[in-house]
């Protein structure tokens, strides 16, 4: 008899999404002529830099020939894509990182998840209310999180990031062993100052703690002061595990590729006190449950670093945040209460009159043929908030403004 993980069994159904589909599909019966603009969508639409194609076009040519096939490759990924990583993504911000520090995967959504792996069941969890759901569920997944009531997790310590803190999260108010962070983030858009991200890698150098930093979003940073890295701070190499995805960066969420630092300095307890190396003990997982990225894909994600690669994912990067820039300007024309947008593709939005997240997705929907998504969707504290994405398409974005001014000038 295989007796099953129970934990499962404690998942709740993530119903935001289908809920959303089946809202629109019932107002698409009622109103067949009505055009409805999407921007609750949260993947990008642009296509791949041509410089990634090529590269990867290259790349299945060599799979073709004896002489420059590649079958399996380093669990841990190419030398040629880690090198590159560091060169650009770290050593371009004083960040020198070994090779052995950056672990190619298949995205960052894998990892985030799988990294409960290498860490006991009962750490103490903490995460920023609302939140990136995967945190929470995988968690859930390996035990971690206890019990629901009420929409809380009992074992799980929430930061609430609202209006009031100005999204910027206080220092848990009990201890927490593991702490989520993803700045920029997904769903307010907000980011962390250096000071302020400072604040958490001291807090966690100082107690014995490991931040999860998930940067997926870090190449929509405009202003030069928000740090991109978690270890621009220093000391947070002996605290924090960094997660990284080529999906937002450069168009990669149907090809998938990410990366995870995992700084050799970084060190977890066993029970009995002793410290024990986590990049040893990710390198081992990896190497037995993952079998790396494809050849193909990390000679893709290589040329995103080339400088046509960097010059095109940069104009795909633009042509999202000018759409960012027009809908935070045409929101806020209109009176709302704007948050995120600046440096991330995400947009928070308060909504009007006190309504709740799942009145005003509906108001948009009937009244102005526009999806968005509740942000009661990502946590107790995302109530009275809805979520737009920049990632549309420009003549949708400039209609779906002129229909919101008109509704609400
Ligand atoms: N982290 C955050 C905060 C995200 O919003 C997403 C995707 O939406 C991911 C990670 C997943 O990225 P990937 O496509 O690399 O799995």
């Amino acid at each position: 008899m295989a007796l099953i993980n129970e934990h499962f069994l404690k998942l709740q159904n993530n119903y935001l999404f289908s809920d959303i589909a089946k809202k629109v599909n019932s107002f698409k019966v009622t109103h067949p002529k009505d055009k409805i603009i999407r921007m609750g969508i949260g993947d990008v639409t642009l296509p791949v830099a041509p410089a990634v194609i090529e590269a990867m076009h290259k790349a299945v040519e060599e799979m073709a020939s004896k002489e420059t096939f590649h079958g399996y490759g380093p669990e841990q990924g190419y030398p040629f894509l880690i090198d590159a990583i560091i060169k650009n993504d770290y050593v371009s911000r004083g960040i020198y990182l070994e090779p052995g520090e950056v672990f190619i995967s298949d995205g960052a959504k894998s990892d985030c998840g799988n990294i409960g792996d290498i860490l006991r069941h009962d750490n103490s969890i903490g995460v920023t209310d609302p939140v990136y759901p995967v945190y929470i569920d995988s968690n859930v997944m390996s035990g971690r999180a206890g019990t629901i009531e009420d929409g809380k997790w009992s074992d799980v310590v929430y930061i609430p990031c609202t209006e009031a803190n100005n999204f910027v999260p206080d220092l848990p108010s009990r201890r927490v062993d593991i702490i989520y962070l993803c700045y920029p983030n997904n769903p307010t858009g907000t980011t962390l100052s250096k000071s302020e991200l400072k604040k958490w890698v001291n807090y966690a150098l100082a107690n014995d703690c490991l931040i999860m930093y998930d940067s997926a979003y870090e190449a929509y940073i405009q202003d030069p002061d928000i740090p991109h890295s978690i270890y621009e701070i220093k000391g947070a190499k002996k605290v924090a595990i960094e997660f990284r995805s080529f999906s937002k960066t450069a168009g990669f969420t149907g090809i998938r590729c990410g990366y995870t630092v995992v700084p050799k300095e970084l060190n977890g307890f066993t029970l009995a006190g002793e410290r024990v190396s986590l990049n040893k003990l990710w390198n081992r997982r990896q190497c037995t449950k993952f079998n790396g990225t494809s050849y193909i894909t990390q000679r893709g994600a290589e040329a995103v670093y080339s400088p046509e690669g960097k010059e095109q994912i940069q104009k795909t990067i633009d042509y999202y945040m000018t759409n960012a820039k027009i809908m935070h300007e045409s929101l806020t024309a209109c009176g709302l209460k704007v948050y995120g947008g600046v440096n991330a593709p995400y947009l928070w939005i308060k909504c009007p009159d006190g309504l709740s997240s799942w009145k005003f997705f509906d108001k948009l929907l009937y009244e102005v043929n526009i999806v968005g998504t509740p942000g009661v969707g990502f946590g107790p504290s995302g109530e009275g908030y809805l979520r737009l994405t920049a990632f549309g398409d420009r003549d949708d974005t400039l209609e779906a403004m002129a229909r919101l001014k008109k509704w609400l000038l």
